[in-house]
């Protein structure tokens, strides 16, 4: 039986968490109650606590993997420990979004509450049992946090319709840039250059397998009219900073693609006449693929991405969530930070 009470990483306001004592949440029909065991960081939390967009009282944290620790009347076929994520709302399969195989902004689905989101930054979760995917034999829980990023990862690739042929730039070799890079390299595109100011994170670039890795500055200003030197056909925006994604549109070679999936506060300033001249694209990837997570699910068990390398070796309690936003906001963590649901102090 699970307790009555678990910790939670609690948003309070003013840029700041605290650790609370909350209810464990009821098990509702056809839910299941998951106990986290790892959920990471999120470029997107770091937003909702550091710049303040959260609402009070908010616990986030979305990329978790459990274990099922209770069923609701009604759930078939889930048994108490199985190993689980959980994928997105299926798409009503009906509406524009849906028709063009892009489910997961399905117009058709309920409002999202993304400021006062019910996370795993905490012990227990409910979940509706239709979303439940269970993990694969000799994939671990820890390395199965990775799903729902991966997921992101592997969307953003496939909308830009990404080939070996591509000349591949990644802006930002943070938690998003890395797990780009591995998915392009998973797909066997080998030119991928990333550009990264921070140390730590550039060398993580290079040991999953960038090509090339270079600072900002080396995406200089590129001349009216006329390509970079050695332009890029596919670029993708992992940094959230308005300048990355004005080098990346300016360093685009023609019928050129840039992906944005870093979000971020300051918008960049898009230059149209190079856009028509180039005749560029520019699309946003947020979510998720028509297929939802079991390809990542997939992807992860198969060993051929670095989890290692993507995931930072220490993993932190729910205690040290601010200070490790903090630290991951600074650049100074290069890679995927898990938080395990437990007071470490
Ligand atoms: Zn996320
Ligand atoms: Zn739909």
């Amino acid at each position: 039986m699970p307790p009555d009470t678990m910790p939670a990483s609690v948003y309070v306001g003013d840029g700041a968490l605290e650790v609370q004592t909350l209810p464990v949440p009821d098990v509702g029909p056809d839910e299941a109650l998951v106990e986290v065991s790892h959920c990471g960081i999120c470029g997107s939390d770091l937003h909702l606590v550091l710049e303040r967009f959260a609402r009070p009282g908010a616990v986030l944290g979305h990329e978790w993997a459990g274990t099922i620790a209770a069923v609701g009347d009604g759930v078939d076929g889930w048994e108490v420990g199985t190993p689980v994520v959980a994928d997105d709302q299926r798409g009503c399969g009906e509406c524009r979004a849906c028709r063009r195989g892009r489910p997961s902004v399905c117009l058709r689905r309920g409002e999202r509450d993304l400021l006062g989101f019910r996370g795993a930054y905490c012990r227990y979760i409910t979940i509706a049992a239709p979303r439940l995917l269970r993990i694969p034999d000799g994939l671990s829980l820890r390395a199965a946090a990775l799903t729902e990023p991966t997921a992101i990862a592997l969307h953003a690739v496939h909308l830009a319709g990404v080939t070996p042929d591509d000349r591949v730039l990644v802006t930002g070799g943070g938690p998003v840039g890395l797990l780009v890079l591995a998915v392009l390299r998973s797909v066997g595109v080998t030119d991928v250059t990333v550009s990264e100011p921070a140390p730590a994170r550039q060398a993580r670039a290079r040991a999953v397998g960038a090509s090339a890795v270079i600072g900002p500055s080396d995406l200089g200003p590129v001349p009216m009219g006329r390509t970079a030197a050695h332009p890029f056909t596919v670029a993708f925006e992992c940094s959230g900073r308005a300048a990355a994604a004005e080098a990346a549109l300016d360093h685009l070679d023609y019928a050129g693609t840039l992906v944005f999936v870093g979000t971020g506060s300051e918008w960049p300033r898009v230059n149209q006449n190079r856009m028509i001249i180039l005749e560029l694209t520019a699309i946003g990837a947020y979510n998720y693929d028509a297929a939802g997570f079991a390809p990542a699910l997939e992807l992860l068990a198969s060993g051929r991405l670095p989890v290692d390398l993507l995931v930072e070796p220490a993993d932190i309690g729910l205690d040290a969530l601010l200070p490790t936003m903090e630290r991951l906001a600074r650049g100074e963590l290069p890679a995927k930070v898990l938080v395990r649901p437990e007071v470490s102090a």
